[in-house]
């Protein structure tokens, strides 16, 4: 009897230590032991055989066999959870002494950048952000801006024509027309229109088959001339700076009547006369004027009861000024280098 439960002691003893797997695996041992069926369970459950003067004595083996295989158990628990702790925290550990990975960061192309600043400037002034077809309509591109069909600046020459009546728009003044169709007759108007346009230009530093626009146009009762003068001169001041002078020059646009160009004091070498002025201390800038009368009957509106003026310029060569860039095809090479400044 003695042997038998000291053999059973230490079969349990060397499975509980052999034990490599889980705690799963250790609990089957307990089971299979100190269980309900379990092997020393039922020697105890046996001793009612045993003689009145055993009984004691192999009770007394059985109970310490027994603590002593639930104190091994019990060790063995405890390993086996800190080695899962362990074997966790090496899969989920984190060295934060590691180098973060550089994100790369795309830059605003400089174009982009000037575009937001006038539309910006433009905005807080209440006017409207308006957008046309860059596929246009003869109609809208030239007739409905008092140019007639004759007119030297429709000539095959000077644009890209898709058929007879369709062209890559030359500039963005068809939303003019396009924004008052859109629009009850003579309701007031306040918008800037920016987009690409195409021209049959060659391409070198100061020109290009396609550059940006921004047209504007006011159109309201007692819009006078010199509405045009103080919102120009306002935007100038805001886009390059506030020391900016603005001077205008006698013009002639077919869509506009008195037209004007528009120069601002060389933002260069402040009006004393430098190469990017030629000397004369004045930069060109836009091109206004007060809407031509046909221009507003063409597309519904009274000259009797409205007025207006619109204006366009180049976002090209305000961002060329703005940054002293001095080629513009710069502005289309995606050259990392010169983007990576914006
Ligand atoms: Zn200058």
């Amino acid at each position: 009897m003695e042997s038998k439960i000291e053999q059973l002691r230490q079969e349990a003893a060397k499975a509980i230590k052999d034990v490599a797997g889980t705690l799963n695996d250790l609990n089957d041992i307990r089971v299979k032991y100190l269980g309900k069926k379990g092997e020393l369970t039922s020697i105890l459950r046996g001793m009612g055989q045993l003689s009145a003067e055993d009984r004691p004595r192999i009770g007394q083996i059985v109970n310490e066999a027994r603590q002593q295989l639930e104190q091994l158990i019990a060790e063995k628990n405890q390993e086996l959870k800190a080695k899962e702790m362990a074997k966790r925290l090496a899969s989920e550990k984190i060295d934060v002494t590691l180098p973060g990975r550089p994100t790369n960061h795309g830059h605003i192309h400089p174009l982009t950048v000037t575009l937001m600043q006038i539309k910006n400037i433009f905005m807080r002034m209440g006017f409207s952000v308006e957008e046309g077809p860059e596929i246009e309509k003869d109609y809208y591109n030239f007739e409905a801006l008092n140019l007639p069909k004759d007119h030297p600046a429709r000539d095959m020459q000077d644009s890209f024509y898709i058929t007879e009546d369709i062209l890559m728009r030359s500039q963005t003044s068809p939303v003019q027309a396009r924004t008052m169709e859109a629009h009850e007759p003579n309701s007031p108007i306040r918008m800037i229109a920016p987009g690409r346009v195409y021209r049959r230009d060659d391409y070198d530093a100061t020109h290009s088959p396609m550059f940006t626009q921004i047209e504007g146009m006011v159109i309201d009762k007692n819009i006078s001339f010199s509405d045009l003068k103080g919102t120009l001169e306002d935007f100038l001041r805001q886009i390059f700076n506030k020391d900016v002078k603005v001077r205008l020059r006698p013009s002639f646009f077919p869509f506009t009547e008195p037209s004007t160009e528009v120069d601002i004091s060389c933002v260069m070498c402040k009006g004393q006369g430098c190469r990017v002025c030629k000397g004369t201390g004045w930069l060109e800038i836009l091109g206004a004027g007060m809407i031509h009368p046909n221009v507003l009957k063409m597309s519904g509106y009274d000259p009797s009861k409205v007025s207006g003026f619109a204006f366009g310029m180049g976002v090209e060569r305000i961002t060329m000024l703005k940054y002293g860039i001095d080629d513009l095809r710069l502005f289309y090479d995606n050259d990392i280098r010169l983007l990576e400044q914006f």
